[in-house]
């Protein structure tokens, strides 16, 4: 069941996301080699908090912290340890708050240091992926045309995407229908109509798209052990143009010139 969210509900959805997008933005500040996971996920827990609103996956299906935290081969769902970054990692970090009862989502993919060519080149293409499947998130296009925008740039640029694990509808619950896969066909899927929110989040992997989930139940990794690069919005459909209701722009401002 998919719900349409009213104009009064997308500005709360928007209140959610944005206070995403400033965590992430306080969170760039502070990675460097160095810092522990663990460090970062209490970091994001106190802004939350200090903001009014809840972690939104503290808890969520049995999660044990504030934030998804992803490095290297990780794809999506790593929990926050005493692992310290070193020069060269890239780190996937997804957060969720919850405010006024409305959720935000949204994630990002960071370099520690100086990261290999090619493993930007990854990061770099996901990002655009990601914007391109926005472009496709308007009223009266279909599911698998943002999926199939996604597929068909990181393919062509000779990476593959993760399958098992895809987007999905964003409301008073932090998952809701529909799936939005990062992979399929052109006009096929649920028709987008306005006051949707969707968060579009492409999992991209280096190497081949296999992934194994590891013994502790979350984490999820590529098989061979490539690196993996996620970047995600939540955005509401209207008619023409997306509503991108997350932001980065607070990350850019911290990064400048070392954006992606
Ligand atoms: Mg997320
Ligand atoms: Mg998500």
């Amino acid at each position: 069941m998919i719900y349409l969210k009213t104009d009064e509900e997308i500005e709360l959805l928007r209140e959610s996301n944005l206070l995403v997008g400033m965590t992430l933005g306080e969170l760039a500040k502070w990675i460097a080699p160095g810092i522990t996971t663990l460090k970062l996920d209490k970091i994001a827990e106190e802004f939350i908090r200090d903001h009014g609103a809840v972690p939104g996956f503290l808890g969520y299906g049995g999660f044990p912290n504030t934030l998804c935290i992803s490095v290297n081969e990780q794809i999506v769902h790593g929990i926050p340890s005493n692992y310290e970054l070193k020069d060269g990692d890239v780190v996937s970090i997804d957060c969720g708050t919850l405010k006024n009862g409305f959720n935000g989502d949204s994630a990002y993919t960071f370099c520690v240091g100086e990261v290999a060519y090619e493993v930007r080149r990854l990061l770099k293409t996901t990002k655009e992926s990601l914007y391109l499947g926005i472009e496709q998130a308007v009223e009266g296009k279909r599911i698998g045309d943002i999926s199939n925008a996604i597929q068909t740039y990181c393919e062509k640029k000779g990476f593959s995407v993760v399958r098992e694990l895809c987007g999905h509808g964003v409301g008073k619950r932090l998952h809701e229908d529909p799936e939005v896969p990062n992979y399929g066909r052109r006009g096929c899927g649920p028709l987008l109509k306005n006051g949707m929110v969707i968060a579009i989040e492409p999992m991209i992997n280096l190497g081949s798209r296999n992934i194994v989930i590891e013994r502790d139940g979350w984490t999820t990794r590529t098989r061979d052990r490539k690196p993996s690069a996620h970047f995600e919005h939540t955005v509401a459909i209207r008619e023409g143009k997306a509503d991108i209701l997350s932001s980065f722009k607070y990350v850019e401002e911290v990064l400048g010139e070392k954006s992606i």
